[in-house]
């Protein structure tokens, strides 16, 4: 019986992230209030968002701006 070890989560992009990695931090910066968020996704969308809504590809902030909120991977 081989034992599988699972390497542990690197900054790396691209290769062999589907499997055990299941959320990203997205950092996001609301072009209107200049407020500046760690999000995080998973595979199923945004977590943890009580003040921002993703909606057409784009996540808009709660404080009423209409330009979506810019958004910069968490490294
Ligand atoms: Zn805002």
């Amino acid at each position: 019986m081989t034992t599988v070890s699972v390497p542990p989560k690197t900054g790396a992009t691209g290769a062999a992230r589907r499997s055990t990695i299941s959320s990203d931090e997205i950092v996001a910066y609301c072009p209107k209030c200049k407020t500046l968020e760690t999000l995080e996704f998973t595979q199923d969308g945004l977590t943890r968002t009580q003040k921002f809504t993703q909606e057409n590809g784009g996540v808009y902030h709660d404080c009423g701006s209409s330009e979506p909120c810019r958004l910069y991977r968490a490294f």
